[in-house]
């Protein structure tokens, strides 16, 4: 399965906030074994999200947007993902259904527009907040603030699903340039592939189908790189 992650917010642009959730997002579909080949951030504007979110819903699987989904004035994202599939943004039944049986408040007291989504979107319940999120075939809209988008998505994590990877780490103090040589014939003997991530020490990261191969082929780079 291949996805695209699209985080919507001018405050992600500016640099005022660090985009963690689309990071959280990488993370948890990479254990699920999902590629995740796109991660866009957009600004808060109608026309932006709908030409990103209509590009990506051709090209992949799924695609997962997030931020800018409350009801105040910069909250755009519900209306650039129906512009996306020339649809209206409409009253959701189901959203005033949920907020009634769920919220402290009566849904005619909450600002308008809480419940309004794409026409025909299926309503995610927000598990830690009020906004709901919307499912639009292919398209996930979540809200931005973490522990909501976080405690949304696991709610539809079983809808995601890809080929496992088994991942093992070698970690040594040679220099990566030192190391291409033992990469190329770690790469020869055995079906992997190898990512390569300097820091303080050069972090091999050893990623095959089956965790027997993975096993293998790293133990074979620790017998040959400097600890
Ligand atoms: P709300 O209903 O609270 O307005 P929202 O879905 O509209 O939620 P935003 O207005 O985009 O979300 O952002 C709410 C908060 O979450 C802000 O503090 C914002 O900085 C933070 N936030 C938004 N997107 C991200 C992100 N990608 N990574 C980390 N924090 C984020
Ligand atoms: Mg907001």
């Amino acid at each position: 399965m291949r996805v695209a992650v699209v985080t919507v917010g001018d405050e992600l642009l500016s640099g005022d906030t660090v985009d963690t959730n689309a990071a959280w997002l990488c993370d948890r579909l990479d254990e699920r074994g999902v590629s995740v080949e796109r991660v866009t951030t957009v600004p808060d504007r109608v026309a932006d999200i709908a030409r990103v979110v209509n590009e990506y819903r051709a090209e992949y699987d799924a695609v997962i947007v997030t931020g800018g989904v409350g009801p105040t004035h910069d909250d755009v994202t519900m209306d650039g993902v129906a512009a996306a599939f020339g649809r209206e943004v409409v009253p959701n039944a189901d959203a005033e259904a949920w907020l009634d049986d769920h919220g402290d408040y009566a849904v005619a007291d909450l600002t308008a527009g809480t419940t309004h989504l794409p026409a025909g979107a299926r309503m995610l319940p927000n598990p830690e907040g009020v906004a709901p999120g919307a499912v639009v075939e292919s398209v996930y809209v979540m809200p931005g603030v973490p522990t909501e988008m976080k405690g949304m998505f696991e709610t539809v994590i079983g809808e995601f699903e890809g080929d496992p990877t088994y991942v093992e780490e070698v970690r040594t103090s040679e220099p990566e340039s030192a190391l291409l040589d033992r990469i190329e014939a770690v790469r020869e003997a055995f079906d992997v592939t190898i990512g390569s991530y300097p820091g303080e020490e050069v972090r091999l990261k050893v990623m095959a189908a089956d965790a027997e191969t993975a096993a293998a082929a790293a133990a074979w780079l620790r017998d040959r790189v400097d600890a």
